[in-house]
């Protein structure tokens, strides 16, 4: 069977890599911006050239339709265009260059096929500009109120929407051409894995079971300001101190979970926040990720272990946000894992940390990803890199997906 093509992916990247090129081997690319306006022009000419049909629904998500040869709901598969600032030319584009790959190898090979194939395009995946991330995958499938996601304020300019960008952009479409169970039989996303551990372990292929359970806190430790030179440490109230020694107490209990466990304090607020006065208010974030649901319980259960009072403060927290854990549907995990295998493709079955548009698609359709590794485990930063080679092995191990949903 014919195979993706090294030289036509490579010249896709390449060619992509340049809307919104910071000129330091990266991107800023924000979702509806005028580079991604480019981008989006680029791959509907490319699209309609190999003979897709191009429509846009009313969250500017962008699908193109190569025909099958039968009446048959749609075999979807893409990404997303946009990046968060400075960051790299894979994360979520690569996703979109292999699904466009493996159509223009479908079309150019005449390889036979049931099912029309869409190459899908997600509006603001990275809500780096527009919050929250995720949200027109999230809208279409139900987890977003449209009109709030409208109201969606930049970050950048006082007053402008997500719902003014949407109308400028020109690719706002109608609501009937949005990705639906009667349309759509199955999607396949492929993305950069944004972390160590194929690279590390040696694997070219991470074949998707799911997408991490997780769990957002935020604590507050509220005690008592006074003078940095009056108040001896008997009688302080440090909301700092108090916060620290529960950072620590979490550290030493969580490092006894499970080695999978991964779990960040990256917020921290101190106030008054000033070098001769006791903090008498502190803040942090915990986030922790797993992907089993039990582990999840027992984060859980060491955040409640936690005193109302630590040294002398106050301590309450709440649950900012928490995702439940994902799994993807097991036939389409089986296929990316026969077809890695019949390629010869080095592979291992793995869960997605960082969260992506197929995560809500698999309430709605039968859904998976592949991974391909990123080098270093670096992302949403200039110097992410997958080497062509090995995004051309993602973009055949796709092809062969797609093709063995095609014959179901
Ligand atoms: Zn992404």
């Amino acid at each position: 069977m014919a195979l993706c093509s090294l030289e036509r992916l490579n010249e896709k990247i390449k060619v992509f890599s340049k809307f919104g090129d910071t000129g330091k081997g990266g991107i800023t690319r924000f979702s509806l911006s005028p580079e991604a306006l480019e981008a989006r022009a680029e791959f509907k000419k490319r699209m309609e050239a190999i003979g897709a049909i191009v429509v846009t629904d009313d969250m500017a998500n962008m699908y193109a339709t190569i025909p099958g040869t039968e009446e048959l709901p749609a075999i979807m598969s893409g990404s997303h265009l946009d990046s968060v600032r400075q960051g790299g030319n894979y994360d979520g584009v690569l996703g979109v260059l292999t699904a466009m790959e493996a159509a223009e190898t479908i079309v150019k090979e005449n390889i036979p096929h049931r099912h029309p194939i869409t190459v899908v395009v997600w509006t603001n995946e990275e809500g780096a500009r527009f919050e929250p991330a995720m949200m027109s995958s999230g809208v279409i499938c139900g987890k977003f109120n449209k009109d709030d996601m409208l109201a969606s304020v930049a970050k950048d300019k006082l007053g402008y929407t997500f719902g003014d960008a949407l109308k400028a952009s020109g690719y706002m479409g109608d609501e009937a051409n949005r990705m639906n169970p009667a349309k759509t039989t199955a999607l396949v996303e492929l993305h950069i894995e944004q972390g160590p551990v194929l690279e590390a372990e040696g694997f070219d292929i991470g074949i998707l079971e799911g997408v991490c359970g997780m769990i957002n806190y935020e604590f507050t430790f509220s005690g008592q300001a006074g003078h940095a030179g009056t108040t001896p440490m008997k009688y302080r109230k440090d909301a700092l101190y108090a916060a620290v020694k529960t950072i620590q107490y979490l550290h030493d209990e969580l490092d006894e979970l499970d080695s999978k466990l991964v779990y960040t304090t990256g917020k921290i607020s101190c106030h008054p926040n000033i070098h001769t006065i006791i903090p008498d208010e502190v803040k942090f974030t915990l986030d922790a990720r797993h992907q089993d649901p039990e582990v999840i319980k027992q984060v859980l259960h060491i955040i409640q272990k936690i005193p109302a009072e630590v040294e002398k403060c106050q301590v309450c927290y709440t649950k900012a946000w928490a995702r439940k854990t994902v799994t993807f549907t097991s036939e389409l995990v089986d296929y990316v894992e026969k077809g890695a295998k019949e390629l010869g493709y080095s592979n291992r079955r793995i869960y997605s940390g960082p969260g992506h548009d197929a995560q809500f698609m698999i309430d709605v359709i039968p859904t998976t990803m592949i991974f391909v590794p990123s080098v270093g485990g670096h992302s949403h930063c200039e110097i992410e890199y997958t080497p062509v080679e090995n995004c051309l092995k993602g973009a055949n191990v796709l092809l062969k997906t797609l093709l063995y949903i095609d014959l179901q």
